[in-house]
């Protein structure tokens, strides 16, 4: 699809240059032409004025007119090979060109294929396991209501798995494409933090995980619900990656005119060659042993990012394996 593409809007350019070129050659060519038949006309005249006795004037005309034609020849044949070598280079430029202007559509559209594959692949697992459990009691004879109940509350499982996956999907389709219509306010990051770390609190009590706070009161002018969500996402990762009984420490304060909060945890750590994919949507370090032991989609982080894009702000991580891992938040204070 994209190679005919590239062949298209190759043979666009090289038909526009090729008018150009043509059009000024044509333009050149009949200026050229007028010249030299006026110098050539101006000097039959000179040659009859001279009246040369030996050289009759029918022969000057004719020798002049052949000089005429052979110098229009070499003008035609310079430009032919001109308008040659012009063409040739404007059809291998114009591939190349259309080959660059074509390559982030072609990147955004894979993308986009990939997501719709692995949105599928996510949606696809729980309504098979439902389906499945449904076909397998309606095959049972004589269904009492204790099974009936427990099937009802493992379909009600997968229906809130699936909820929050559409949630997340719809978190990150608002922050990415109406990211920039946020409505932005003098908003107080200490009391965000705090909110955020209530949602998790029961999480983390579940896990005998300590959220430690050291937070300054800082003001930013930002959205406060996307905020809310930016915070919950790392403090849930902190307390999902992390063994029973470990701490995480939050602190925030202000550096010039940014501020910075700091996550950081005792937890499992992230592998090296993984760090660099973490925020791309669908992505698990290690899936194996991510999806026996702990349940997620692989889009907080992908969220978590457009939200700080949202805000003019950067992300930053350092991790060591059986350590612990460390996301740094810079956000301006006026974005
Ligand atoms: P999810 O947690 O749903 O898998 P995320 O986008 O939030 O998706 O995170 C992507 C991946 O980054 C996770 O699967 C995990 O491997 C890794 N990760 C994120 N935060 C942490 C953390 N605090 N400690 C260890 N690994 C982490």
């Amino acid at each position: 699809m994209f190679h005919n593409a590239r062949l298209r809007l190759t043979f666009w350019y090289l038909f526009i240059i090729a008018l150009i070129s043509l059009s000024f050659s044509t333009i050149i060519y009949r200026d050229v032409a007028n010249e030299l038949e006026r110098g050539f006309t101006i000097a039959e005249q000179r040659l009859r004025a001279l009246s040369i006795p030996s050289t009759p004037k029918y022969k000057v005309k004719l020798l002049l007119e052949d000089e005429l034609n052979a110098a229009k020849h070499v003008v035609l044949l310079r430009l032919f090979i001109i308008n040659g070598f012009i063409l040739i280079t404007a059809g291998l430029g114009g591939y190349f060109l259309a080959g660059k202007t074509l390559q982030p559509i072609e990147t955004m559209v894979n993308d986009q294929k990939r997501f719709v594959a692995d949105a599928s692949h996510e949606l696809r697992t729980p309504l098979t396991s439902i389906k499945t459990e449904i076909e397998v009691a309606l095959r049972e004879k004589k269904l009492n209501t204790k099974s009936l109940q427990q099937l009802l509350k493992s379909n009600l499982e997968e229906i809130d798995k699936m909820k929050k996956f559409t949630d997340y999907l719809l978190s990150l389709s608002r922050y990415e494409v109406q990211g920039k219509d946020l409505l932005m306010e003098r908003v107080n990051l200490k009391e965000i933090i705090e909110e955020a770390q209530k949602v998790n609190s029961i999480l983390a009590k579940g896990k005998h995980i300590l959220i430690d706070l050291e937070l300054e009161k800082v003001e930013i002018k930002g959205n406060k619900a996307s905020l809310v969500e930016l915070i919950s996402i790392f403090i849930n990762n902190a307390v999902k990656y992390s063994e029973k009984g470990k701490s995480i420490n939050i602190r925030l304060r202000k550096e010039r005119r940014n501020v910075i909060i700091i996550f950081k945890d005792e937890g499992i750590g992230i592998p090296k060659q993984d760090i660099p994919h973490i925020f791309d949507r669908f992505y698990r370090a290690d899936i194996s042993r991510n999806k026996e032991t702990t349940d997620g989609f692989g889009l907080g982080l992908s969220i978590a990012r457009s939200i700080v894009d949202a805000h003019k702000g950067e992300i930053k991580v350092d991790s060591k394996m059986n350590e612990g891992s460390t996301f740094t938040i810079i956000l301006p204070q006026s974005s």
